[in-house]
């Protein structure tokens, strides 16, 4: 059932900067709701018109399907239905006493005297502070100010209870009080809207949660939804919550179930992969604590890298020679690319290197290259394509060798750097023969791998 509406709710101040722009939003009732941007995104000012503190330029609010209506009459049936705690608990407190304070609220509604008391003894009961009615509410700390208020507004009996970044300036254990006693209400039937830039909090707490960026409402959905879509978050200036992160990590490095949207710590770890346990028959000779390799993943098969040993633990062998053994995959190093600057060419030495280099393919670059290895008789696999074809090769595990000359080594060589760069996986490449100066290959010896033959 929707509890709180807004169609096309729009809102400048009086120096015309506008602060919500055509907001739609339908609020469940008894949910709990976040409202995530960043400073400046309008959530406080439409926090302000949800409950009739401000009157919108252009749109409507409704609760419970009737829009709400702006004489005194109206404003006070929203302002007890719809109750609001601001950001800074100093903006809301201002009695003497924290008895004075919590019972401002309802004394405005006319309630009778006793129903007055009730309602403020249990308010402040439910807050925790019975025990600080004759208190000066400026001398409480920040998580007990904050109480107050909240107990100010509770004592009206909301239905909808909204807070404006309700956790901000308090110290972890005030904040886990405070969410602790939204949970609570919430758990008895209040609606709860909190405004926040913490998206940890929103996406663990909320059940469904609005984007807010630049005075519109950019997205929507519940946590799982909306958090999972990180450009989005990004454009609204926030970051993905920190256990998604983790998550999303673990599991590209294959150590995580796909799927998931973990957001405690005991979803996080059950979202890890269990060890991967199976049968196989064992080589004679072989003991318990052994490591045996299975074989060779590549490709779509392999997903964490080109290539992958897939090993296994033995962790048991049974009398009849089966075994138990624990998987374990290893990405192993994708191959590698040789460079041969053909201005300075020699026959024997590159049949040499395809000898012995174990080189599973050859190309060439160039007209000038091509040319010297047909008259030699050197069989050329590719003549296009060449740099992709060899950056292909060398991704599954394979070397390559690629002839050229005439300054195209060096435009080889950044293209192959180029793509290490943006894939982060590492290939060999090695250049051969070059009389060319090349002050970058300094810098990339340590990983390239130059062929020896
Ligand atoms: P948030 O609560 O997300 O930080 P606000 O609703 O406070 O966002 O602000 C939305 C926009 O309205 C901002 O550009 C802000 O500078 C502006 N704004 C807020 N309060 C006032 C005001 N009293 N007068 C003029 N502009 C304001
Ligand atoms: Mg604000």
């Amino acid at each position: 059932m929707t509890i709180l509406e807004t169609r096309g709710l729009t809102y400048s101040y009086p120096d015309r900067t506008v602060a919500v722009q055509d907001v739609d939003i339908k609020i469940e009732k008894g949910k709990k709701i976040a409202f995530v941007g960043q400073n400046g995104s309008g959530k406080s000012t439409l926090f302000l018109l949800l409950n009739g503190t401000m009157k919108p330029e252009k749109g409507e609010v409704f609760f419970h399907g009737k829009p709400f209506k702006y004489d005194s009459k109206s404003l006070r049936e929203i302002r007890k239905s719809v109750g609001i705690v601001f950001q800074n608990s100093d903006d809301q407190l201002f009695a003497p006493t924290v008895y004075q304070d919590v019972a401002f609220g309802p004394a405005n509604l006319d309630y009778p005297r006793e129903k007055l008391e009730s309602c403020v003894n249990r308010a402040l009961e439910q807050v925790g502070l019975s025990n600080f009615k004759d208190r000066p509410p400026h001398h409480l700390s920040g998580g007990q100010k904050k109480r107050v208020a909240i107990a100010g507004v509770m004592a009206m009996e909301p239905d909808v209870l909204i807070l404006d970044e309700p956790l901000s300036n308090l110290d972890p254990v005030g904040a886990d009080e405070i969410m602790d006693l939204l949970n609570e209400f919430n758990h008895y039937g209040s609606t709860i809207i909190i405004s926040t830039h913490d998206v940890d909090l929103a996406y663990r707490w909320s059940d469904y949660v609005y984007l807010m960026s630049d005075s519109e409402l950019i997205g929507e959905g519940t946590p799982e939804e909306l958090f999972r879509q990180t450009e989005l978050l990004k454009l609204a200036g926030l970051r993905s919550p920190s256990s998604l992160e983790v998550y999303h990590e673990l599991e590209r490095r294959g150590l995580a179930k796909g799927e998931q949207s973990p957001k405690t710590l005991p979803e996080l770890v059950n979202a890890l992969r269990p060890p991967e346990l199976m049968w196989v028959d064992v080589p004679h000779g072989i003991k318990e604590g052994d490591t045996l390799n299975l074989g060779i993943l590549y490709g779509e098969y392999s997903p964490n890298s080109p290539y992958e040993a897939v090993n296994a633990k033995v962790l048991h062998i049974h009398p009849e020679g089966k075994a138990i053994v624990e998987l374990k995959r290893r990405s192993i190093k994708a191959g590698g690319i040789l460079l041969y600057d053909t201005d300075s060419y020699s026959y024997p030495e590159i049949l040499n290197i395809i000898e012995d280099g174990d080189i599973t393919f050859v190309g060439a670059m160039g007209k000038k290259s091509k040319t010297l290895a047909e008259e030699d008789g050197i069989f050329l696999d590719v003549t296009s394509g060449v740099i992709d074809r060899s950056i292909l090769t060398a991704l599954c595990g394979k070397r390559c060798l690629i002839l050229t000359g005439g300054g195209m080594v060096e435009h080889a060589f950044k293209r192959i750097r180029e793509y290490v760069e943006l894939s982060g996986i590492e290939l060999n490449v090695g250049i051969f023969n070059t009389e060319e100066e090349l002050p970058w290959l300094e810098v990339l010896e340590e990983s390239a791998e130059v062929f020896r033959v």
